[in-house]
Parts: structure tokens; C-alpha cells; sequence
């Protein structure tokens, strides 16, 4: 290794935390000098797999959601109106106090979330029956003054990436299916970035301040800490009450409606390029690849013809929708395979004149290293179907990885110790005296109770009496 490349290598991955830290700077994810704290910033690299990522959303909820744009700014006193959710928020809230020097009347909050901009303008556009299901969502900043550490995309002031959808349904019961889908839509985007999720109904003490209950996905980190990627509330008729928002049924009758939110953040990005990175840097899964191949042109003396070669590789690829580039810097091959693996670029050609006479090339996988020669003949077709054994392969291996990190445990003394590699896995009987009493003692946190969990039976871990039902424990970011 050279002198050079030495010096710019990453931590080993083993050492989480500082490889996180290195990896966003040096595979230019995100930049974090910006002068406000828990402010960062994307790099144009790191915005393009953000830009890939969320497109998948906007795929996913095109079908049957409209998106939008709400303001920025909330007015306090519309902002007060929910009590509980008032409470849940108003250490975390921004004020805006001023317009040039003069004070506002009315002072307007930076929104932490958007229930209480979105909701005084659905009270005037839900009428009728005929407006329900009224389901939005748009892709927006946000802002909460958080006190606890803040971390480049998983803990921060300005939460550059909050995508929130919003329904209005005629039921109870349709609001609930509503927040189903949303969790089914959520994993389905998550397995897009081959990142198995784990949905649980989190307890109440957890819930969304002002909701009925919360369903949430965690992604097991590699640190064996549990990162909530995504959430999903049922707010019953809890915000219709408070912003007044009725439509007439079909007797002709004023009703309240009720209500669902769910919610996914720039965390999405930050499980991604860390469950799927190495000691060498990202590992990006092809779809959200910004460079999906690159190609090293293998050059000793006159080589016009391998340069030549490349080129014509490239717009057969590119023809076939693949993003690619040629690197024909000056740098030594070595260097330049060193910058793309830590730029996480899926694959990788190398074409020299040895290559170019068997009208072939050396085709390397990112994520496993493996290397064979493939002919130029029908080189589309090999990188697409290589894309896809990719994604699998990334996929599967993540959720191995979960699966051997789910450990069923019965004394407090094995959670402490089994949740230093993953998630535990324990009857509860249900109060929340037990569920506050273990977290306190093993200091970490209840997740949930796994969606669609089995039937079973067992004895509570804290109280002994029986118990109905498993919940997830684990460390949590
Ligand atoms: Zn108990």
C-alpha cells in the first residue's frame, strides 16, 4: 500500500464509531464542519444517494399518495392547540421571535413535525365522505433542538430529509389499516435498499405524543444498537377533535375523521452505508448507486485503442440505463481502485490491451471482492444480472446478520449481557410497572412487540406472572 493510501485509510468497521465518523467525509457522504452545531452538510455525493433513496419512497407512495408542501413556519398559537403533543415537543422547538428587528405578534415555530401546519388546512378541505381517504405526504426539513449528542444523519437539529405523509380516513378502523400499509410500504422500501427491518407496536410510554399508538421499524447497527428508521402512528380522532376537522357522512351527519402520520429521515441513508460498509468503505446496493460501474482503463505505452475500447463499453452500458464512468486520470490503477471502493461503486471493469484482444474484460464485485473475466459481447446483460445477485446477496447477508443477533433471554443477567451484540428477545406481561422497572435496571430501552407475532406463552422477566407476549429489548441510537 502506498504512503498515500495508507494514511487515508479507514478505522476498521469493528470500531463503529469512528469508522461512521470517517466514512461520511471520506466516501463524501456528508461534511460536518458546517459552524452550527448539529447542522451538516450533503455532500453532492452524499446527495445523490439521498436523491436515489428517496426516489424509491416517491415510487413506493406515487400510487396512491399526492405530495406537497407545507410552510416552514407554525403559528404559536396553532402549535399549542394539542396538548399532548405539545408537551412531547416544546423542549425542542425553534422560535422564530422577529421579523427584522420589529417583534412578531404571533410567534412562529420552525416545525419539529408538521401535524399542527397541516392540519388547520385539512379542517378546510375535508367536506364529505367523497374527500376521504385524503392521503399526503411531502419531503421537507425540520428543526428540534436536540439536547443528547447529535450525530451526522441519525441525531440532529436540522433533520434535512423528514419525509411525512398524513391521512385522513372516514374510521377508526380505516385509519389502522392505513398505518399497516404504511409499515408494509416502509419495509418494502427498506428491502429496496437491502435493509431488513423489524416492525414492532412500541409501548405506550414510546408513543407518539398525541397518538393512539405507534408502530415502528428499527435496523439493527452493527454496533448491536437498534436505529428507529421509520415510524407509523394512529392518531384516531385525537387532532380531528382538537383542529376540528369533521366531514358529512352518508346520513348527512358532521362526524370527526381520524387520522394517521407516519414518518422516515435521512436515517434511511445513515443504516444504509452502515450496515452495508466494509473496512475498505461504502458498499452501495446498485439501485442507489450514483456510479452503478467503473471502468479502469489498464494503460502501459501507446493505448488509444484501450481508452477507445473503454468509451465504446461505456455507451453500450449507458444505453442500457446504467450510470458509468471511465477513469482515465493520471492515477495508478491502484489509487483509482481505492477511490471507487470507498465511493461504494458496485462494480467495478478493468480493460487492458491483453483484454481488449479477447474482446473481454476483468469484472470486480464491491461487495465480495470477486473478480472473473467477462466477454464485451453481451456486457450489458452480465452487469444487469450481476446487479441483481448483488442486491440479493446484500439483502440476505444483512438479515442473516439480524437473525443471529435475536437472542431469546429469561433473566435480566442475559439481556445485559446478549444486548451488548444485538436484540433480546423476552416475555413481558404487559404492565408498564415491569417494562419501566427493566429498563431501568439492564439501561436500555423496550422496542416493541414484534408485528404479527405467533401466539406463546411464558412468565413475565421482571414480575414472573404469565405472560402472553415477547418484546424486543436492545440498545437504541
Ligand atoms: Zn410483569
Amino acid at each position: 500500500m502506498a504512503e498515500q493510501e495508507k494514511e487515508a485509510a479507514l478505522p476498521k468497521k469493528e470500531n463503529f464509531s469512528e469508522w461512521y465518523n470517517d466514512l461520511l467525509q471520506k466516501g463524501e457522504i456528508m461534511d460536518v464542519r458546517y459552524p452550527v452545531k448539529g447542522l451538516y452538510v450533503w455532500y453532492p455525493f452524499g446527495f445523490n444517494i439521498r436523491r436515489n433513496t428517496y426516489n424509491i419512497m416517491r415510487e413506493l407512495l406515487d400510487k396512491d399518495h399526492q405530495e406537497t408542501l407545507f410552510p416552514l413556519l407554525i403559528p404559536e398559537n396553532e402549535f399549542m392547540k394539542e396538548a399532548e403533543h405539545i408537551k412531547g415537543f416544546e423542549d425542542e422547538v425553534y422560535w422564530v421571535t422577529h421579523g427584522g428587528t420589529s417583534p412578531l405578534d404571533v410567534k412562529l415555530a420552525l416545525r419539529p413535525t408538521s401535524e399542527t401546519a397541516i392540519y388547520p388546512m385539512y379542517k378546510l378541505w375535508v367536506r364529505s365522505h367523497a374527500d376521504l381517504p385524503l392521503k399526503l405526504y411531502q419531503i421537507v426539513n425540520t428543526f428540534r433542538y436536540e439536547t443528547k449528542h447529535t450525530r451526522p444523519l441519525i441525531r440532529l437539529r436540522e433533520i434535512t430529509s423528514f419525509k411525512e405523509a398524513h391521512t385522513v380516513h372516514a374510521t377508526w378502523d380505516e385509519a389502522a389499516a392505513q398505518v399497516d400499509e404504511a409499515i408494509r410500504i416502509y419495509t418494502e422500501f427498506y428491502r429496496r435498499l437491502a435493509i431488513p427491518v423489524l416492525p414492532s407496536r412500541r409501548p405506550d410510554w414510546d408513543k407518539f405524543p398525541g397518538a393512539d399508538y405507534t408502530i415502528a421499524t428499527d435496523a439493527l447497527m452493527p454496533d448491536g444498537k437498534t436505529l428507529q428508521v421509520g415510524t407509523a402512528h394512529h392518531l384516531g380522532a385525537n387532532f380531528a377533535k382538537t383542529f376540528d376537522i369533521t366531514y358529512e357522512d352518508v346520513n348527512g351527519e358532521q362526524v370527526y375523521a381520524h387520522q394517521t402520520c407516519y414518518g422516515v429521515s435521512e436515517r434511511s441513508v445513515a443504516a444504509l452505508i452502515s450496515i452495508h460498509g466494509d473496512d475498505k468503505g461504502l458498499v452501495i446496493p446498485p439501485e442507489i448507486a450514483p456510479v452503478q460501474v467503473v471502468i479502469i482503463p489498464i494503460i502501459f505505452k501507446e493505448s488509444s485503442d484501450v481508452l477507445q475500447a473503454c468509451e465504446s463499453v461505456k455507451n453500450k452500458l449507458e444505453a442500457a440505463g446504467i450510470r458509468v464512468k471511465v477513469d482515465a486520470s493520471e492515477d495508478r490503477p491502484g489509487a483509482k481502485y481505492y477511490k471507487w471502493e470507498m465511493k461504494g461503486v458496485p462494480v467495478r471493469l478493468e480493460l487492458g490491451p491483453r483484454d481488449l484482444k479477447n474482446n473481454a474484460a476483468m469484472l470486480v464485485r464491491r461487495d465480495t471482492g470477486e473478480k472473473r473475466q467477462v466477454s464485451l459481447e453481451n456486457i450489458s446483460d452480465e452487469v444487469l444480472s450481476l446487479f441483481g445477485a448483488v442486491q440479493t446477496s446484500l439483502y440476505e447477508k444483512a438479515k442473516q446478520e439480524v437473525e443471529e443477533r435475536i437472542f431469546d433471554c429469561s433473566t435480566h443477567d442475559e439481556i445485559r449481557q446478549k444486548i451488548t451484540q444485538g436484540i433480546a428477545k423476552v416475555f413481558w406481561c404487559g404492565k408498564k410497572e415491569c417494562g419501566l422497572k427493566l429498563e431501568d435496571e439492564i439501561g436500555a430501552g423496550i422496542l416493541g412487540i414484534p408485528t404479527g407475532q405467533e401466539p406463546c406463552k411464558g412468565k413475565c422477566i421482571t414480575c414472573g406472572t404469565d405472560a402472553d407476549m415477547q418484546v424486543y429489548v436492545a440498545r437504541t441510537y
